[in-house]
């Protein structure tokens, strides 16, 4: 549908309205769940057991929706009709491989694959990059306003952030023949993994972080840990960055143990 829009503040609109209705959702459902309907029954899976005040979550939402209009800009411009035929977007999956319906099914799967491994080295160098001494103040400081973050810091950014890290959108959609579903897909999981790594409450299983897999796949623990020392951790969607170039938080394991062997009180 957004391929037969030729206009381009029409486009815009559309974006707009679908980027917040759906962090709102997200987040909101987040937000409802663990702090309000499931507050004390998930209370010793609070990672840091203060919780934050009225004024951090209009603070998050305010900037979130700031950088949703960044966001829109971008992604409406890529798909101008005079910008879209030098991006490798296509109308369906089988004007990419073929008529085979078993290789469009592993294509569109695996593209969506390809898309959130790039964004997460993608979003670690930039991440790494943010925390320098010179660009931390003007940039990234907005973000870890949030000492204690909820869903909602999920896109908390400094303007000039959410230009930096919505870059990776015209970096995928210029190299990887995709479908616009396909982005949505990757999109929504990226909001999906964002809410829950500022959610705040840890939901995966105790040891998860010693499993085989759980040391490679990045948590809610890990990244509130990140906000809160400001130091390390600086994965998106996995821990295999941190792990490679040394950046895990030398306390990980021992809090992530710390938070998920709690026992339920109420
Ligand atoms: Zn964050
Ligand atoms: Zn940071």
């Amino acid at each position: 549908m957004l391929l037969d829009i030729d206009n381009y503040w029409l486009t815009w609109s559309l974006l707009m309205t679908f980027l917040s209705v759906r962090y709102g959702v997200i987040a909101g459902v987040f937000f409802l769940w663990w702090y309000i309907v499931r507050r004390e029954k998930w209370a010793h899976r609070k990672i840091q057991t203060k919780y934050p005040s009225a004024q951090d979550y209009k603070r998050e939402v305010g900037y979130s929706l700031m950088t949703f209009i960044i966001f829109a800009t971008i992604a409406a411009a890529v798909y101008l009709p005079e910008v879209r035929p030098y991006t490798h977007v296509h109308r369906d999956v089988s004007e990419i491989v073929g008529a085979n319906t078993a290789l469009q099914a592993a294509y569109w799967l695996g593209g969506v694959v390809v898309m959130l491994f790039v964004h997460d080295v993608y979003f670690y160098a930039m991440h790494r990059i943010v925390h320098q001494k010179k660009i931390y103040p003007i940039v990234h400081k907005v973000h870890h306003t949030s000492h204690n973050p909820t869903p909602f810091a999920a896109f908390a950014f400094h303007p000039f952030e959410a230009l930096t890290e919505f870059l990776i959108f015209p970096v995928i959609a210029f190299t990887i023949p995709h479908t616009i579903g396909m982005i949505a897909t990757w999109l929504g999981m990226m909001t999906f993994y964002n809410a829950y790594g500022h959610l705040g409450f840890e939901l995966y299983p105790k040891d998860f972080h010693k499993h085989w897999l759980g040391k490679w796949i990045n948590t809610s623990v890990n990244h509130n840990m990140h906000h809160k020392y400001a130091t390390s951790n600086y994965g998106l969607y996995t821990l295999i960055w941190d792990r490679m170039f040394g950046t895990v938080h030398a306390k990980y394991d021992a809090i992530f143990e710390e938070v998920s062997a709690r026992k339920q009180t109420m």
